[in-house]
């Protein structure tokens, strides 16, 4: 039996105005194909709340086609042992 066990919960925690997250999202311009790439670590997410949806607004910058695509932020403690 490990000395330190942690339970997560998935309840729903709002993060903050400006939640940069260390990751890159690429997603398919439906517009023209191109793949276009955002830097969570810039482009931040403002009070996403973890376990549910939480919407990416991308534009394409060969033809200006916006369009959104849903992801899920994860909080997670792990013990290290
Ligand atoms: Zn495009």
């Amino acid at each position: 039996m490990p000395t330190l066990v942690i339970k997560p919960l998935d309840t729903v925690l709002e993060l903050g105005k400006r939640t940069y997250v260390p990751a890159l999202a690429t997603s398919i311009c439906p517009g023209c194909d191109e793949a276009v790439v955002m830097d969570l670590r810039e482009s931040y997410l403002s009070y996403p709340n973890t376990n549910v949806p939480t919407a990416l607004s991308f534009v394409c910058g060969k033809c200006d086609t916006a369009w959104t695509k849903q992801v899920v932020v994860k909080l997670t403690v792990e013990p290290v042992e």
